[in-house]
């Protein structure tokens, strides 16, 4: 068991610090929101008085922030300069590619072991220890940070070289933005000429059109008691979250060379979506009733 310390108490963050405890580590957290500290205190974590404070003694760092200008400043302000010789540094945010890779490099010059764990699973599966991770970074240091993440998911892939965890996560996101938006059209199109969502559902969840944005989040109210539309677009993964992914998915495109428009109409539908009263807090299934009421030229 470690010494760890959680820098990033978020919804994300606080469940994760709470199963890396419950699964006998030794966590000291921080995070710069007094209300994400007081969070994690009634949580009966032990809240640092300050990101050194933090770090003091620790065997592994476990950040989970925003974006990668925060990823930056806490490890390349905070975290590398000060962290004890060997520590193992996870990051599970998700950032942008070059951001991650960035940081990577940074913390191999200075002497670290360090991998990118971007998750999937959402607030849910961080509460119930059971997200996924891909992890970016050497062989030694997956190694290392398996068995931390353990105490936080089920499912651990090494799938290479530093900021490829980040890469699998936006192909990902990708696939279920675009998937998403085009589910909302169908079962929209589906309805305004006759056809019922629980019947298109219900011919859909079974035929080649099957996704996850039909089975698991359907957006449509009603085909699926646990789906975020079903409680009125509670969140879920929110669409500012899907925006912003979107938005890493177009930069790590163009990057890498490759056109990706569908992904872009995507990005553009969702960044669009969130130019509405309230609607980056809705679940990003939430789109849909955008979407059905669209009637175009
Ligand atoms: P959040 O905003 O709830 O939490 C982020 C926390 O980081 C906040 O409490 C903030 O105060 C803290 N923070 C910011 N700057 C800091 C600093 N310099 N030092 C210390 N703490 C700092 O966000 P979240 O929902 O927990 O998401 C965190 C990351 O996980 C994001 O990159 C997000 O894209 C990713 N993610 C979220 C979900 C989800 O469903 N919420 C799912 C998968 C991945």
């Amino acid at each position: 068991m470690a010494r760890i310390a959680f820098i990033g108490l978020g919804n994300m963050g606080l469940p994760m610090a709470r199963n890396l405890t419950a699964a006998g580590h030794e966590v000291s957290g921080f995070d710069v929101s007094t209300a994400a500290m007081a969070a994690f205190r009634a949580a009966g974590g032990a809240a640092a008085g300050g990101a050194a404070e933090c770090l003091a003694g620790a065997e592994a760092v476990v950040a989970m922030l925003p974006e990668g200008r925060h990823v930056r400043e806490v490890f390349g302000g905070t975290v590398i300069p000060n962290a004890p010789a060997g520590a193992l540094l996870v990051d599970c945010s998700t950032i942008d590619v070059d951001s991650a890779r960035a940081v990577a490099a940074q913390a191999e010059a200075a002497g670290f072991d360090m991998v990118d764990a971007p998750v999937s699973g959402g607030v849910g599966g961080a509460e119930a220890g059971t997200l996924t991770f891909m992890v970016g970074g050497s062989a030694g240091a997956f190694a290392r940070a398996r068995p931390v993440l353990e105490g936080m998911g089920r499912t651990i892939v090494h799938t290479g070289a530093a900021g490829t965890g980040q890469v699998a996560k936006i192909c990902n996101n990708m696939i279920l933005g675009s998937t998403m938006a085009v589910v909302c059209e169908s079962f929209a199109m589906g309805e305004k000429l006759g056809v019922d969502p629980q019947t298109l559902f219900d011919i859909v969840s079974t035929s080649s059109g099957q996704c996850w944005a039909i089975t698991t989040y359907c957006p449509v109210p009603g085909p699926v008691a646990t789906a975020p539309s079903s409680r009125d677009y509670r969140p879920g993964f929110t669409a500012a979250m899907m925006a912003k992914d979107l938005r890493l998915a177009q930069g790590a495109a163009r990057s890498a060379g490759q056109n990706a428009r569908v992904g872009a109409l995507a990005s553009a539908m969702f960044d669009e979506f969130l130019g509405e009263d309230g609607a980056a807090e809705l679940d990003c299934s939430a789109i849909y009733r955008k979407i059905a009421a669209d009637r175009g030229a």
